[in-house]
């Protein structure tokens, strides 16, 4: 059986380049894959192996007439069901939009295609990427590839598990609390989240914009990176999205940025909640960096406990008002029973949405209501700067921070379903860094004794994308956690 689906992009692209495989066959093997392993891991929503082929085949044209487009050439990766991609289903995982088929491509597609990658399937989620374990789709629960009985994190869960199950060789998620790094780090894979602005939201269904980004999930680091070379750029449609400053070659960068760094701990994230295994794990990678010559400093960001709170207002005031266009008379699902337009809106709503998705309107709809809104959206701002302030005034000392991706490896399927607010606290770690806009990325480090994955993360300054990255590749080359794989 070929094993071309396991490989990383750089291994595939330098076999590519001295013509050892073609994109066909590494896209055949990975749909092969995705047959024999998919029942039971549930990562795709839909895919289209015929389009995926005529891709790959008019990459390994182009690559005979000597018109190779780059390392992502003939490269399949995955897509979350929240981006859009033309003539493919675009349903956020939602009843709202089961019939949607997207007219366009979203920016960051558009760039894949001009790096010349095949655009693979779209990928579970959290219903519109509300969740942290992908239970709240309305249309399948996806498995984690290490033990089929606990969940893969969310929102991006199906990009995590389609990773670490070899149904893609990379795949891109969305991030607007730890929609990529919670599930990359119960996973087993590396799930990174840019600064707020590098790429294009285009073609991203919104849900909380100010929070919002775009982000890889890879094996390795340098594939992360060579993906958001691809990906980032400023974007006439996208009024957020802001030119690149400083070093962008942050593949080339892993091998010209060598340490040794100084790095931020920061106690709280040590606290209460963390699950002993993962604590040992992440004190371990500590020691590791010391080991290696990094110096390792004692920070304090002393709001984060305030970060959950701020952004359950402030995701959920953005999330009432993006979602207000899905309104049954557009494109979205039609209630039958209406015959009024205000009982359209309503019906087709009540019908649409999922719990999870209707209670987020409802919160952020009271945040934002007069009376509410000075006491509740306004305070919380108030206190995201101050957020800001913490990593700000860290970052005068250090280069970068370590910290758990995830105080708990991968739970239970239903566990935490019936506790909204148990399911929120799988991000404290992770949202503070997408209220203070700054770029994370995930690494394993390691495993439990029940031999499920654990997450490093790296939390860098804003557009300090290439430290960030050089500073989780040193670690991922001196372990071999990223290339363990799950026996499916
Ligand atoms: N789990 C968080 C939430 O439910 C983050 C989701 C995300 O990053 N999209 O909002």
């Amino acid at each position: 059986m070929s094993t071309l689906n396991s490989k990383t992009i750089s291994e595939l692209a330098a076999m590519l380049a001295a013509g050892e495989t073609t994109s066909v066959a590494i896209t055949q093997a990975v749909i092969d894959r995705t047959v024999a392993v998919d029942g039971q891991v549930k990562a795709f929503l839909s895919s289209d192996p015929a389009d995926a082929l005529a891709q790959a085949q008019a990459s390994d044209e182009r690559r005979a007439a000597g018109q190779s487009l780059g390392p992502l050439d003939g490269i399949p990766i995955g897509i979350k069901d929240t981006l859009a991609v033309k003539d493919q289903p675009l349903r956020c995982a939602s009843k709202m939009l089961e019939h949607y088929v997207s007219p366009f491509d979203a920016t960051c597609i558009a760039k894949l295609r001009v790096a010349g990658a095949v655009i693979w399937g779209r990928l579970n989620m959290d219903e519109f990427a509300m969740g942290s374990s992908t239970e709240n789709s309305a249309y399948q629960t996806t498995a984690n590839p290490w033990n089929l009985e606990t969940i893969p994190g969310g929102s991006s869960g199906g990009s995590a598990a389609a990773v670490a199950a070899g149904e893609a060789i990379a795949t891109l998620g969305t991030d607007t609390g730890g929609s990529i790094r919670q599930p990359a780090a119960l996973c087993g894979v590396v799930g990174m989240k840019p600064t707020y602005g590098l790429i294009s939201r285009y073609g991203l269904v919104a849900f909380a914009s100010s929070l919002d980004q775009v982000g890889p999930f890879a094996r390795t680091v340098e594939d992360a990176a060579l993906l958001m070379e691809a990906m980032l750029g400023q974007d006439p449609l996208d009024s957020t999205s802001i030119a690149p400053q400083g070093e962008t070659r942050y593949a080339a960068a892993l091998q010209t940025k060598r340490g040794p760094w100084k790095l931020g701990v920061p106690k709280e994230f040590f606290g209460e909640g963390i699950d002993p295994e993962v604590k040992a794990s992440i004190e371990q990678a500590i020691d590791w960096y010391r080991d290696q010559g990094c110096e390792i400093v004692d920070i304090s960001l002393p709001h984060s406990e305030l970060a959950v709170p701020v952004y359950y207002i402030v995701a959920t005031a953005e999330a009432s008002s993006n979602l207000a266009r899905f309104d049954g008379v557009r494109y979205t699902h039609r209630s039958e029973a209406a015959n009024d337009a205000l009982t359209l809106f309503t019906k087709s709503r009540g019908e649409g949405f999922g719990d999870e998705v209707k209670r987020r309107i409802i919160l952020g709809t009271y945040v934002l209501s007069s009376g509410y809104y000075d006491a509740y959206y306004l305070r919380a701002q108030k206190v995201r700067r101050l957020i800001l302030g913490d990593f700000e005034k860290a970052f005068e000392q250090v280069d970068a921070i370590l910290t758990p991706t995830s105080p708990t490896p991968a739970f239970k399927r239903g566990e935490r379903s019936d506790d909204p607010l148990a399911m929120y606290l799988s991000d404290v770690y992770t949202i503070s860094v997408n209220l203070a806009g700054l770029p994370a990325i995930s690494i394993p480090s390691g495993f439990t004794q029940s031999g499920l994955p654990i997450g490093l993360q790296v939390i860098g300054k804003a557009f300090g994308e290439a430290d960030m990255f050089a500073v989780a590749h040193a670690f991922e080359q001196g372990h071999d956690y990223w290339a363990k794989t799950p026996t499916l």
